[in-house]
């Protein structure tokens, strides 16, 4: 039995999920109970974490076993209880990945003195992390370093910052050790440096990589990872990321083309191109060219024009990555979110212009491959359905992997359309008592809400 709630959403963007999960098609396939009974858990297993961790390691410095034994070297150095140990498992589709189980939800009691922090820090605290301060807003008025607090979530964002307690809606993570007092945390003039509260007894155990190996292992969601092995890009070529940061998908792909080629980064903004420029530091890439870009206009009017920036002439590109702004109802843990409908539905217009550049960018011949981290059908499989009727010489193409679930019904797009698009459903695995399966089998079904789609334009 969960002990958390089911992820808090506005009740008109719940009633909206519903019909997307329970329309016609769906239910015509599956029937009422079962349409339901996805959605439900869907929603369940939206605010739990994943049931592993996922890292990509950067086989373009280290073979993938070096890097492996780094990292269980690494963590049983940084493990309260070194003799614990540390399960890190290879992927047998996925070359680049490696996956360690996270343990829980545990059995952890609540304390009375108390630390209240906000959603981001909840979700990443879930994931493994420790508590930094800035994600702290409430903690006792006598907090030391050394207390051992609890650390709660608040739910709704109504908790006011530098507050001594919190009685609102609230969810219980874990138990940890301050290492920060309450005045430099509330009355410093920035936030100080370091761990605010060290997590010893998290309700979901896994490692935190704060500081671990930083330029060999990448934290990243598997279905992040197998975008990159989708759009399959090759040494030598110019591949453009169009919404890169903070620059995850950009380094694998500059690392699978072994640093061979060009890799162009744009986001519209700039603080967060400033993160993949680190990011590509940090993995020893050179083939990244980072640039603060709106890529709805990243197609130059005049062709003849050519500049190693943007705007580009058309057809500049061998491969396109597309992987757009969205909703981002498929990220997990999240346990609350206050959109309004309007917000929830507002971008696929946006979608639709930045897919227009990335066609006219991509060479005839070249791939573009669309992807976003929601779980809406507008944003997905409505997108292919518009794309294929807007641009009649683009084609669906296989995707390898291909461990994700097909495309999901709703969208008009027939069998065999539907076969090409790799949706990641954890609606259909959570939960299951299959503990035994080997833990690669149970990552690929249990993860965040993910889909893509690859096209080749002839
Ligand atoms: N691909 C990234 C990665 O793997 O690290 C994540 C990208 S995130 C899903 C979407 C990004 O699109 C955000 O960083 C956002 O700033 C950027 N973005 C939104 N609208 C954009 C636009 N018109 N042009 C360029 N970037 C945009």
């Amino acid at each position: 039995m969960s002990i958390f709630p089911r992820i808090s959403l506005k009740p008109e963007v719940t009633e909206y999920l519903r019909s997307v999960f329970l329309n016609k098609e769906v239910l015509a396939a599956v029937g009422h109970q079962e349409a339901e009974q996805r959605f439900q858990k869907l929603l369940l297993c939206l605010s739990h974490p994943p049931s592993h961790t996922c890292v990509r390691a950067s086989t373009h410095l280290a073979p993938l076993e070096e890097i492996r034994e780094k990292l269980r070297g690494e963590l049983k150095k940084a493990c309260s209880s070194p003799a614990e140990e540390i399960q890190i498992v290879t992927h047998p589709r996925v070359d680049d990945v490696l996956l360690l189980p996270v343990d829980g939800p545990r059995p952890v009691t609540q304390l009375s003195s108390e630390v209240v922090v906000g959603a981001q820090c909840g979700s990443a605290v879930l994931r493994g992390a420790h508590v930094f301060p800035p994600g702290i807003i409430a903690c006792p008025k006598f907090m030391k370093v050394g207390d051992v607090v609890s650390v709660s979530f608040d739910l709704e964002g109504r908790c006011t910052r530098g507050a001594f307690s919190f009685q609102g809606n609230k969810v219980f993570v874990g138990n940890g050790v301050a290492e920060i007092d309450r005045s430099s945390i509330f009355c410093a003039d920035e936030p100080p440096r370091g761990v605010g509260v060290r997590m010893v007894e998290p309700l979901y155990r896994s490692p935190s990589f704060d500081g671990i190996l930083p330029s060999l292992v990448f934290l990243q969601n598997l279905p992040s990872v197998v975008v990159g092995h989708v759009l399959g890009p090759q040494p030598g070529e110019r591949i453009l990321d169009m919404c890169a940061a903070p620059g995850g998908k950009t380094c694998h792909i500059a690392a699978l083309m072994g640093d061979q080629g060009e890799v162009v980064a744009l986001d519209r903004i700039r603080n967060k191109v400033d993160q993949i420029r680190q990011n590509a530091q940090l993995l020893h890439l050179q083939s990244i060219k980072a640039y603060c870009f709106n890529s709805v206009r990243a197609v130059s009017d005049d062709p003849s024009q050519e500049t190693e920036g943007p705007p580009f002439p058309p057809e500049s590109f061998d491969r396109v990555l597309l992987d757009a702004p969205c909703s981002s109802l498929g990220q997990r843990p999240s346990m609350s979110c206050t959109w309004s409908l309007k917000e929830t539905c507002s971008y696929p217009p946006l979608q639709r212009k930045l897919f227009h550049a990335a066609v006219q960018l991509v060479k005839k011949g070249g791939v573009l491959v669309y992807s976003t981290c929601t779980v809406t059908l507008a944003e997905n499989e409505e997108q292919v359905a518009w794309a294929l009727k807007t641009f009649p010489y683009l084609t669906l193409q296989p995707q390898e992997p291909h461990i994700g679930a097909e495309g999901m019904l709703g969208a008009g797009l027939s069998a065999e359309q539907l076969r090409l698009l790799q949706r990641f459903r954890p609606e259909l695995s959570w939960e299951q008592t299959d503990t035994t399966a080997p833990l690669a089998c149970r990552a690929d079904r249990d993860t965040i809400g993910f889909f893509i789609a690859k096209f080749l334009k002839i």
